[in-house]
């Protein structure tokens, strides 16, 4: 529909004899504004497997694209998830194609790996990664509680020391990586990163644990909001985590431990 408007103009009409002026309505048609791209986000729901009958599928997302921000924002996070992270889905399924492995978990795969195997390796961590890092996150982090703070207050002192370790290990970690808080064999809260996409699961990591806590500090993952100040970025990932799932992932090792 075009859009009109009434102007009224004042029309000076140049009389040979005197000056007079007249109001005259008159009709103009303003030109279409230009399509602008519509920057509505998709819904997570919607991101699948390229193969529906992989092995591993896409999980979905506990909450929308925007409802982290403005610590992490929707843009960045749709992104993540519906291209960088359904990329390692589909990659671990070709690269597991035909294989043994298509029918193990994917903690069993990690646990396993041949290091060589980069594809794999890659992909596995991929997927698992994007897969904890998306699920311990939620808009009402808050403080941190329950028994993992418990244990926490133990093993680094106190939640500001935690905190200040995992900060300067995730701000000092070169080029691309995941910075982890991990329960050791002992069942000792341990801080550690790995490169790329490697984690404490897979057999060569200097320090090998069962996470429950990751961030992500590739700079896709932050690069669009925070530039390079990605200690903002990590400064902003305490508003955002999800404690009670924190909790449960460490429950969930601590009693795997005791076993
Ligand atoms: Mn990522």
């Amino acid at each position: 529909m075009k859009n009109k408007i009434i102007l009224l103009l004042t029309v000076t009409t140049l009389g040979l004899v005197s000056c007079k002026k007249e109001k005259e309505l008159i009709e103009v048609t303003i030109p279409e504004p230009e399509k602008v791209e519509k920057t509505a986000m998709g819904n997570p729901a919607d991101v699948k497997a390229e193969d529906e009958e992989g092995a591993f599928q896409m999980k979905g997302l506990p909450y929308a694209y925007n409802t982290l921000e403005p610590f992490i924002d929707a843009k960045t996070m749709e992104t993540h998830y519906s291209k960088h992270h359904v990329g390692y889905c589909n990659k671990l399924n070709d690269a597991l194609k035909g294989t043994d492995l298509e029918s193990k978990s994917i903690e069993d795969i990690l646990q396993k790996l041949d290091m060589s195997k980069t594809d794999i390796r890659n992909n596995a961590g991929g997927y698992y990664n994007h897969n904890l890092f998306f699920e311990i996150l939620n808009a009402n982090g808050g403080d941190a509680t329950g028994e993992v703070l418990e244990a926490i207050n133990t093993d680094f002192g106190s939640f500001e020391g935690f905190k200040k370790q995992f900060t300067e290990s995730a701000t000092k970690l070169f080029g691309s990586g995941w910075v982890w808080l991990i329960v050791d064999k002992s069942g000792k809260l341990v801080i550690t990163t790995t490169a790329n996409q490697d984690n404490p699961l897979m057999s060569k990591a200097e320090v090998k644990g069962t996470p429950i806590l990751a961030l992500d500090v590739w700079e896709h993952a932050y690069y669009l909001k925070y530039q390079n100040k990605r200690k903002d970025y990590i400064d902003g990932f305490f508003n955002i985590i999800n404690w009670n799932k924190v909790n449960e992932k460490f429950n969930a090792a601590s009693t795997k431990i005791t076993e």
